[in-house]
């Protein structure tokens, strides 16, 4: 009878003597004459194989003199102690090795384009497009057993309070999220098209009205978006939906699944989280995602701005725009080249420009020295708490604007004097978000987070009068400057749904015909309900310490949304098409 299969990376010393078979992957080999060593690799880790021309048979030895990366081998042999100078106390299993008796190749490999090993210098085009021999690198295993486990406890902690997962369709229509859509067309109904989920948003709010009371799903979402770093087409939410909610009840759950999830990475996560109002997270921070790791805060110049000599202060001021500031403390050492650096940041960020001031040894320097007299100066740097040593940054300009940048610069002048403490993670929940945002350019409402978020009660009576002003029972959970989902107690009375959408412009007609079967199943007894969705993606990315979400996504798209190793999207043949009823697209011009 064969002996069992080992795992490679299990092998330790009380292993010595024992006889094994081990099936993986030629990590490495090195050859010295008599004795000739390969490096043998499964999901488990690596184990080094010995051949002795002495002590083994010649037809293995021969064989392992033949043996090349990647070939896949199967081995028999005994486990041996390692003398004590060969001993790898960097390898689990570095305290034995295999004198190999037997192997045999079950596939042989070609060259493959880059080695196999946690650290490479291929590039990422080249990892994309063999993807399989990217996955097989010890690091991007770890990604995936870590969140395999990050997923398996989620799903552990939902199950244990009573949610139940239920699949919701991938064929469904347009739904609410606000990016584009990705369309199926149909062929049995020519010229009508599926859209894919850009979340289970409408099922799971349909799902309370059916009376489950707690849903969850790891759901696939769809979303035809311009593609950055942290962003991928299709993404897994971890998506659920409560009846007879409060916020608490949302925050509870989604804490409980939080501390368990980065725990799976060894992060402890502390409990309750804080809690902060849109408005204060905007006016000390200057973003609804702060990063609270540090505590530096932004100032409200407007007062101290007020009436100097100063023209960028004045020109801001008298558009109805805002000067705000940034004490960087011990920041006066700033050098030159770093100001200017933080000026452009501000730039791209939307700002006109950056002004600073340093305070040190008593004297105070600025470029907006000349046009300030010394009162005014106080003024400004009492107003931002600045002390000797210190370093103002300020802008003046529209507040969105202002802002953005003061944010950017906030987390670049932390990093900068190493205020940043890479090893915690500071959650928060961001709540009492404004329910409508108001865009300038279409002259028109839209919704801040989806249209189904319920106002406040008592803000109901402004939804006409006043809507810049009605607060959302919508929440979002932050970690380190990363928004890592938003969610909301929902509308869950007709009149009130169709309140909303004519506010946000959406005519009777139009709200029926895209909504339809939401507006009835609110008439047939909807209990109040409310939910969240988590981005699992960005979760299990933090928890790896990955800089990229296609670290942990094991066919991700490139940036321009291609998958390089199967190389979608492609073209169809014509009669593919024409089953569809789409006529194929015209031959390219020149
Ligand atoms: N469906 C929302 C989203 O994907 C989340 C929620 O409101 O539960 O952003």
């Amino acid at each position: 009878m064969s002996l069992p299969r080992q795992p490679a990376g299990r092998l330790r010393a009380a292993d010595a003597g024992r006889r094994v078979r081990l099936q993986g992957w030629v990590a490495r080999r090195r050859d010295l004459g008599e004795l000739l060593f390969l490096m043998v690799r499964d999901r488990s880790g690596l184990v080094q194989i010995l051949f002795d021309r002495a002590r083994c048979p010649s037809d293995a030895v021969d064989r392992a003199g033949q043996a090349r990366s990647e070939d896949v081998v199967e081995i028999e042999g005994e486990v041996l102690l390692r003398a004590d100078g060969q001993r790898n106390p960097e390898q689990p299993t570095g305290d034995v090795e295999v004198l190999a008796s037997k192997l045999d190749f079950l596939a042989r490999s070609e060259t493959p384009p880059f080695t196999i090993e946690d650290r490479t210098n291929a590039t990422e085009e080249l990892r994309l497009e063999y993807r399989y021999l990217d996955l097989r690198r010890p690091s991007m295993l770890a990604n995936f057993v870590l969140r395999d486990e990050i997923a398996f406890r989620i799903r552990r902690v939902l199950h244990d309070r009573g949610f139940l997962e239920v699949e919701t369709p991938m064929l469904t229509r347009s739904t609410p999220e606000g990016a584009r859509d990705f369309l199926v067309p149909s062929r049995v109904h020519r010229g009508q098209w599926y859209a894919l989920p850009q979340s289970p948003q409408l099922f799971k709010q349909i799902l309370m009205v059916a009376g489950f009371e707690k849903y969850f799903q790891l759901a696939r979402c769809f979303r035809d978006e311009d593609l950055r770093a942290d962003r991928q087409f299709e993404f897994t939410q971890i998506d659920l939906e409560i009846s007879f909610p409060t916020e608490d009840d949302v925050f509870d759950a989604v804490e409980a699944f939080l501390v368990e999830a980065f725990d799976a990475a060894g992060i402890r996560v502390e409990r309750p989280f804080r809690r902060l109002a849109y408005a204060e997270a905007m006016e000390r921070y200057g973003t609804d995602r702060p990063d609270l790791r540090f505590d530096l805060a932004l100032s409200n110049l407007d007062r101290a701005a007020q009436g100097t000599g100063f023209a960028p202060f004045a020109a801001a001021l008298s558009a109805g725009g805002v000067v705000r500031g940034l004490r960087v403390p011990g920041g006066a050492a700033t050098s030159r080249k770093k100001l200017d650096e933080l000026a452009e940041l501000a730039k791209e960020h939307g700002a006109a420009g950056l002004v600073w001031v340093k305070k040190s040894a008593g004297e105070v320097s600025s470029p907006a020295k000349k046009a300030l007299s010394e009162a005014e100066l106080d003024r400004l740097l009492s107003a931002a708490g600045v002390e000797d040593g210190d370093l103002l940054l300020a802008v003046a300009d529209r507040e969105k604007p202002a802002l953005a940048a003061l944010a950017a610069l906030r987390v670049a002048a932390a990093r900068e004097r190493g205020l940043v403490d890479e090893s915690r993670y500071v959650f928060c929940w961001v709540t009492d978000f404004p329910l409508l945002g108001f865009d300038e350019d279409a002259g028109g409402w839209y919704p801040m987070n989806h249209p189904f978020t319920s106002p406040r009660d008592e803000d109901l009576p402004l939804l006409e009068s006043d809507p810049g002003r009605v607060r959302a029972r919508a929440y979002d959970v932050v970690v380190n400057g990363w928004e890592l989902g938003s969610g909301s107690i929902r509308i869950h009375r007709a009149d009130v749904q169709e309140r909303v959408f004519r506010r946000l412009g959406i005519s009777e007609p139009e709200g029926r015909e895209r909504f339809g079967f939401l507006l009835d199943a609110l008439k047939f007894g909807a209990p109040p309900h409310g939910g969240i969705a988590l981005g699992l993606d960005r979760i299990c990315a933090i928890a790896a310490g990955a800089t990229s979400l296609r670290e942990v996504i094991a066919f991700p798209k490139t940036t321009s949304g291609i998958c390089l190793m199967t190389h979608a999207p492609a073209r169809v043949p014509a009669a593919q098409l024409a089953e569809l009823g789409i006529e194929p697209p015209k031959p390219d011009r020149g």
